[in-house]
């Protein structure tokens, strides 16, 4: 008898845990919700809301196949204790989760017990996230060969056993306030594959150059997002489905070929970037809560201006394409990875706001909150990290490249909707038309010139770059240095405005 511990993987294809477990003897396959877990700052109501959604549709599929998911609720160490007790379970089978700090707590507390009670618990390696690395030399070809591997199907029947399922607790019980919104997107694995394949053959043609614009990314980028995040999609389920659609093209003209060869590429790299910065949590934890670089903890640490947040929280920082962009977020769950990184960016250098509120309020919006990917985001987008270059986003360019007629500003900033193109991306300088929205929370230009100068000048700092260096070597993607040739520290300091090191 045996478990299959479903967490962050929420499917039946390509689910090797599942597909090992099927092979070795009879299983019970459990999800269990801990409701301390839900109490964690990072989780809200809205990812409680995908879960329920993304189980309910896991064991939809389960029931066509004759099986049932059974859903525990509890602390995981007592319900897996009491499960071995009650159905002589010998083995676990589960992926190894590379998620927050509670959920890693929860492992070595699960690992102990394990240990304790004679048990196997057989993990996997998720995606392509490696687990005790020594370092990123060769981790691309690592990615890549994961990539390629079969993909794990299950047989078309095995044995499980139905265990009883508790009732699923409502949000409220776990203290998760519903945010009276309903728009997000749909959850399971039917529904991830309708949109892989509205991806493939007509929303990506133009993934590339759509994906920069809040316009067109909602509908250009694939929206799988979330999917990966409540893995209800393998990354190398989608590598390889693309792969072969791209394979497949020769029917079309030399020009479309190429258009979708190029969108495909870019997103496969995308789904390593994925890999590349989960590893980043894997290989160091303490990105959950600490600025990466060390010369850099403390730059913001003391000066928390709460009306400054509240304000950016709210979407009334008088910018309008920041405050288009936070509403649309708090809204529908989901924003695209520019915008993402403008907000960020707007937040840290011009609001000169730590990184870490801002993290757990972005969690909090986003459906497809992911810890590896968001927290490595966000500790890039402000400058903590030491080995990125510093991009301060101007909010009125990205409004005037990114929305040039103001059509995302008007459907999410509504007191701006009388104004013409040519006012509606500096609002204050027509201020009777300004209907209720506020004047500039900053000056843009001084307070970006204030942050850069701030950044700079610890960037000189005696040691600097040799702590660069060692994070580097630690974290930094290796892909772009073959093509491009290694810059000096000599370099370094002297341009001053880009870093050494590419991410
Ligand atoms: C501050 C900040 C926080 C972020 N937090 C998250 C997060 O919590 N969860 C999350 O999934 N993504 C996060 N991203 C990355 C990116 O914005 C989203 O993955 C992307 O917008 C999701 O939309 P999509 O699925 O349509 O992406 P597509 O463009 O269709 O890309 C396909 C997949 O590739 C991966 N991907 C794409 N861009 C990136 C990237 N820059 N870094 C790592 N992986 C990427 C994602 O898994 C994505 O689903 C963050 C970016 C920033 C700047």
């Amino acid at each position: 008898m045996q478990i299959v511990w479903f967490k962050h993987d929420l499917r039946l294809r390509d689910h090797e845990p599942l597909f090992t477990a099927t092979k070795n003897g009879i299983s019970i396959l459990l999800y269990i919700i801990e409701p301390e877990l839900w109490r964690q700052p990072d989780l809200s109501f809205r990812h409680y809301d995908y879960l329920v959604r993304s189980l309910c549709a896991l064991d939809v599929e389960l029931k066509k196949k004759g099986h049932k998911l059974s859903i525990k609720v509890g602390d995981a160490v007592k319900i897996l204790g009491d499960l071995s007790r009650k159905h002589n379970v010998k083995r676990i089978y589960s992926y190894k989760e590379t998620w927050n700090s509670w959920t890693r707590k929860r492992d070595i507390r699960v690992k102990d017990w394990v240990n304790n009670a004679g048990l196997k618990w057989i993990e996997f390696q998720h995606n392509g996230v490696v687990r005790n690395l020594s370092n990123r030399n060769g981790w691309s070809n690592l990615w890549y060969s994961e990539m390629r591997k079969p993909i794990a199907l299950i047989p078309a029947t095995f044995d499980t056993i139905r265990v009883k399922s508790q009732e699923i607790p409502s949000p409220d019980s776990l203290g998760l306030n519903h945010d009276g919104i309903n728009e997000f997107q749909k959850a399971g694995s039917f529904e991830a594959n309708q949109l892989l394949e509205s991806f493939m053959s007509h929303r990506g043609r133009l993934y590339t150059y759509a994906m920069s614009s809040p316009l067109t990314a909602r509908s250009a980028c694939s929206r799988l997002s979330p999917h990966f995040s409540f893995g209800s999609f393998s990354i190398r389920q989608v590598f390889q489905t693309i792969d072969n659609r791209n394979k497949s093209l020769s029917y079309l003209s030399d020009q479309d070929r190429r258009g979708w060869t190029k969108s495909f590429r870019s997103f496969q790299s995308r789904l390593r970037w994925h890999c590349h910065f989960i590893q980043k949590l894997e290989d160091e934890h303490s990105i959950e809560f600490e600025s990466l670089h060390p010369d850099l903890v403390g730059l913001r640490e003391d000066s928390l201006n709460l009306e400054f947040l509240e304000r950016w929280k709210l979407g009334l920082t008088g910018y309008p394409m920041i405050d288009a962009c936070m509403r649309s977020l708090v809204q529908t769950g989901w924003i695209n990875f520019r915008m993402r990184a403008m907000l960020v960016s707007f937040a840290s250098y011009h609001l000169w706001l730590h990184w870490r509120p801002i993290s757990i309020y972005l969690a909090n919006l986003f459906l497809d909150y992911e810890p590896g990917i968001h927290y490595s985001q966000v500790q890039m987008q402000s400058g903590t990290t030491g080995i990125n270059a510093i991009r301060i986003y101007n909010p009125i360019k990205q409004s005037l490249e990114h929305d040039p007629e103001g059509v995302f500003i008007r459907r999410w900033v509504p007191e701006l909707r009388d104004m013409k193109k040519e006012e509606i991306h500096e609002p204050w300088k027509t201020p009777d038309k300004m209907n209720g929205y506020p004047v500039p929370i900053v000056d843009e230009k001084s307070a970006r010139k204030n942050a850069a100068s701030k950044i700079f000048l610890l960037r000189k700092k005696t040691g600097f770059y040799e702590n660069s260096k060692k994070i580097f070597d630690k974290h930094g993607s290796r892909k772009k240095l073959l093509k491009r040739p290694k810059k000096n520290k000599a370099s370094f300091i002297s341009s001053q405005k880009q870093f050494s090191f590419e991410n």
